[in-house]
């Protein structure tokens, strides 16, 4: 880059610096240090695993778009001031970067710029990894991983295998929306207001297709249970995942279809979990994808056409998120099913708001003691029925009939046949042991949790391993054929069904077993699959015998998994559920030993722009290279640690930027300036109070940045306090030692230590900038490993004063505090000095004068 396109930064500090010879250019600094550290490639290498206090620092590996954009940014930022600081406090650090390169963008990339998919990912990832190193993130690049190459796809090949042989892989049809013009599958987020994405006029319909689903509903418990110990995690991420594993207790009750011509098949479980209402079920309500729907509509077109609506108000209450506040509507389908509590027929109605993949996709509706229910049957003029009073806290008392819908479980059963009377827990219990010695139903444990299904119609994304024959069925591609390369120049069009499908080298194949023709699996997995587990993959990227080594993850995942994971809440669900499913798989088939993979969470606040989101329609993204070309890497990287927690929200302000660049323009003229000074002149003499005031700050600077890494990472904070250390150095500039007056004078040696230290606190923030200044301070060895700095707690001490304590205006004795002591603490101090405390006693206190500093006067009677 010329010179002179980089002034922004120096033409804008120069009128606040004395002296104007010295220019902070943060591109020359730059430049040179990435040079050096091109020329280093062990630099960020962790070590072989070894005695040492291992670290495992990692960011969530970004999808190959094309370009960073400035959340990433203040992702990566935090990780590496994170990984830079452990570094400096001697730990072996593991900090890695990676690819998550499969899926659909790089399909459409292909379609738009007739681009191969992976000619796209590849050049993406290569534009990314440089913006990466300009930033300066301090990855180990020697276990860089890739998951759209075989490499490493061929391990989620041999995952596939492993889950199948222990049945924890399996088929079974499932519903998936289908665009017929396309003829292909669409996944969820290509179905926009009902329609296809490419076609807006041709509403999407839903298909039966056979698809591949891993069993991690047998974790759902586990997964839930050792929620509990992860308190490191953000108590909101775990939160979400309670309720995405959604574990309710309750009862499966058996209703029966009226007049059913298929006896055998004419069941209607229902799942709920207030059974003791079940005497004031006054209807059914099933999902509209229920299968009974499907044959009480065959030959209704108007009910089948109304269930059509139903579908499509479901769907899209779902894409904007809210299910919950979906508009309830519901159509009567003219049957009835038989509660087999009571014999009773109660009708049988559709409703939106029933989820299939809740429950069994069919409740009783109990108006009067649910508020949903209530809320329908009020809409509908469905009869509403008491059956639950409030319990009287005296059996005298008589009981007023609640206000509806009354849903506690602080009541008592009535109209309920032989379980009138009982209290709500106990009829729960009773009612659930009478369903199972009837045989129409049991108490139950369900969760909303559903099998994983990872099969996805599409090109771009790793072959699943599997073969179909005529003769043996379903076979597993042998682990010595692994891994299934994913052909190229595959005509990829979005339409006609898996682009695989249409490629007859890659189909046509030979079964294992009977040795005759077999076809092969034309779907490829999910992405989510490649990145449940590629954080053990960098333990050990180069393994091409196994996916990693177990003695390797150990080492590096211990017993409690990844020191530290930093990433966007979005993340919270998905990923962190099915990679701790993952790791629970691989410790059963023993490759690892911890049983979850993350021990602390970080979850960082989005970047907006003008109070809203980033968008290229609202124009205004602003690009990290736009940043970096403009303030320099050290500027842009530091300002999104210094805006705000790193939690929080974060408004973008060019102008913050450019106050950190004059930030740093300050430190680099100070120790351009003040980089000779003799430091090997030691202060003999007791230092000048001006001197005492810089060395105190240095500690308390120091304390300061290193609580907050140990704490809640308030790097803004940190940041503020080295700016106060600078702005107290530049107040006693030109004092150094031998000056005019000793009071004011400060020794060289703390001069020099004060800048050696600011070099060691600003490297895990501006690394360029601190790696110059280290230099030009004389530093020999790398400021990387330099041991972080340690304060001294009495250096740090704010100094004692003495104040004198009166009574009544009289000096009665002196009592020594901290210099910033608060008045409270003053005042207590004076009240309990021996002397005064002797005074006092059994007199009555009228009021205590504490002036700052100076004086207290407790006025007795
Ligand atoms: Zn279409
Ligand atoms: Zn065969």
């Amino acid at each position: 880059m010329p010179q002179d396109e980089n002034t922004a930064v120096s033409h804008s500090h120069r009128a606040t610096d004395s002296q104007n010879d010295v220019r902070y250019d943060a591109h020359r600094i730059e430049t040179k240090w990435l040079e050096r550290w091109r020329q280093d490639s062990s630099l960020y290498a962790a070590e072989p695993p070894s005695t040492r206090q291992k670290y495992y620092v990692l960011e969530m590996l970004p999808y190959p778009s094309g370009a960073l954009h400035m959340g990433h940014v203040r992702n990566y930022a935090i990780g590496d001031a994170l990984a830079r600081y452990m570094w400096m406090n001697g730990y072996n650090v593991l900090h890695p970067m990676g690819w998550d390169s499969f899926g659909l963008p790089a399909e459409n990339a292909a379609i738009q710029n007739n681009t191969p998919p992976r000619q796209w990912t590849l050049q993406n990832i290569a534009a990314m990894k440089a913006q990466m190193k300009r930033l300066g993130f301090a990855y180990d690049w020697s276990r860089e991983v890739t998951t759209c190459l075989p490499d490493y796809y061929k391990w989620n090949q041999w995952f596939f295998i492993k889950l199948f042989e222990k049945g924890l892989a399996y088929r079974k049809k499932s519903r998936v929306n289908w665009c017929p013009k396309c003829a292909t599958v669409l996944a969820n987020e290509q179905v926009v207001d009902g329609c296809c994405w490419r076609h807006e006029d041709t509403p999407v319909e839903q298909r039966e297709l056979e698809q591949w689903f891993l069993r991690i509903t047998n974790y759902s418990e586990e997964l839930l249970r050792d929620l509990e110990r992860l308190p490191s995690w953000p108590e909101k991420v775990r939160t979400m995942q309670r309720n995405w594993i959604g574990r309710s207790e309750g009862t499966l009750v058996d209703f029966k279809l009226d007049g059913a011509t298929d006896p055998t098949n004419s069941t209607i479980t229902v799942f709920t979990t207030r059974v003791d209402t079940i005497f004031g079920a006054t209807s059914l309500q099933l999902a509209p994808q229920h299968p009974l729907v499907d044959r009480l509509t065959r030959h209704n077109d108007l009910l089948r056409t109304e269930v059509d609506r139903l579908i499509a108000e479901q769907r899209k209450a779902r894409e904007v998120g809210d299910i919950g506040e979906i508009e309830k509507h519901g159509v009567n389908t003219g049957r009835y099913a038989i509660n087999p509590y009571n014999g009773e027929k109660v009708p049988i109605w559709v409703a939106n708001y029933i989820l299939m993949d809740y429950g069994t996709g069919a409740i009783m509706s109990v108006p009067a003691h649910d508020d949903r229910d209530y809320e329908f049957a009020r809409k509908y003029k469905l009869e509403i029925r008491l059956v639950i009073l409030p319990q009287a806290s005296d059996p005298e008392e008589t009981v007023v009939e609640p206000k509806l819908p009354f849903t506690t479980m602080q009541g008592m059963l009535v109209n309920s046949g032989p379980f009138s009377g009982m209290d709500c827990a106990a009829a729960i219990k009773a009612m659930s042991e009478h369903a199972e010695t009837k045989g129409f139903g049991k108490a139950t444990v369900t969760y909303r949790l559903k099998d994983w299904g990872i099969s996805r119609q599409r090109y771009w994304g790793t072959p699943i391993p599997m073969l179909y024959c005529d003769k043996d069925g379903i076979v597993a591609v042998p682990e010595k054929d692994l891994p299934v390369i994913l052909p190229e120049n595959v005509d990829i069009t979005l339409t006609g069904g898996s682009p695989l499908g249409r490629v007859p080298e890659f189909v046509n194949a030979t079964c294992p077993k009977c040795g005759g023709p077999a076809r092969r699996e034309t779907d490829t997995m999910d992405t989510f699959v490649d990145s449940s587990w590629y954080f053990y993959r960098y333990t050990d990227a180069r393994n091409d015998q196994a996916p990693f080594d177990r003695e390797k993850a150990a080492y590096w995942f211990g017993d409690r998994g990844i020191d530290q994971y930093i990433g966007g809440v979005e993340h919270a669900i998905l990923h962190l559920i099915y990679s701790r499913f993952w790791t629970k798989f691989m410790r059963d088939i023993g490759l690892v030993k911890n049983d979850e993979p993350v021990e602390r969470l970080f979850t960082q606040g989005m970047i907006i722009a003008g109070g809203a989101k980033m968008s290229k329609s609202l124009g205004n993204v602003v690009s990290p290279d736009e940043m970096v070309e403009h303030y320099g890497a050290d500027s842009a990287r530091m300002y999104t640690l210094f805006a705000t927690s790193p939690d929080r929200e974060l408004d973008w302000q060019n102008e913050g930027v450019e106050g950190i660049g004059r930030f740093l323009s300050r430190v680099y003229g100070f120790v351009a300036r003040n980089a000779s000074s003799d430091s090997n002149r030691t202060a003999e003499a007791p230092l000048s109070p001006e001197a005492r005031q810089i060395q105190r700050k240095l500690h308390q600077t120091i304390k300061r940045v290193s609580d907050d890494f140990q704490g809640r990472w308030h790097f803004n904070t940190s940041i503020a306090a080295i700016m106060e250390l600078v702005n107290e150095l530049y107040a006693v500039e030109g004092h150094v030692a031998a000056g005019d007056s000793p009071a004011k004078s400060v020794p060289a040696s703390l001069l020099a230590e004060a800048q050696r230290t600011l070099a060691l606190l600003l490297a895990p923030f501006a690394p360029y900038l601190a790696h110059e200044i280290w230099e030009m301070l004389g530093e020999k060895g790398s400021l990387l490993r330099a041991p972080w700095p340690k304060y001294d707690p009495a250096l740090a001490k704010e100094d004692e004063i003495e104040i004198p304590v009166q009574i009544n205006g009289k000096l009665r004795s002196r009592v020594v505090v901290a210099a910033d002591a608060s008045e409270d603490v003053v005042r207590q101090r004076a009240q309990t000095d021996e002397k005064i405390a002797t005074m006092i006693a059994g007199k009555q206190i009228v009021k205590v004068i504490v002036v700052p500093a100076k004086l207290v006067n407790i006025v007795v009677r």
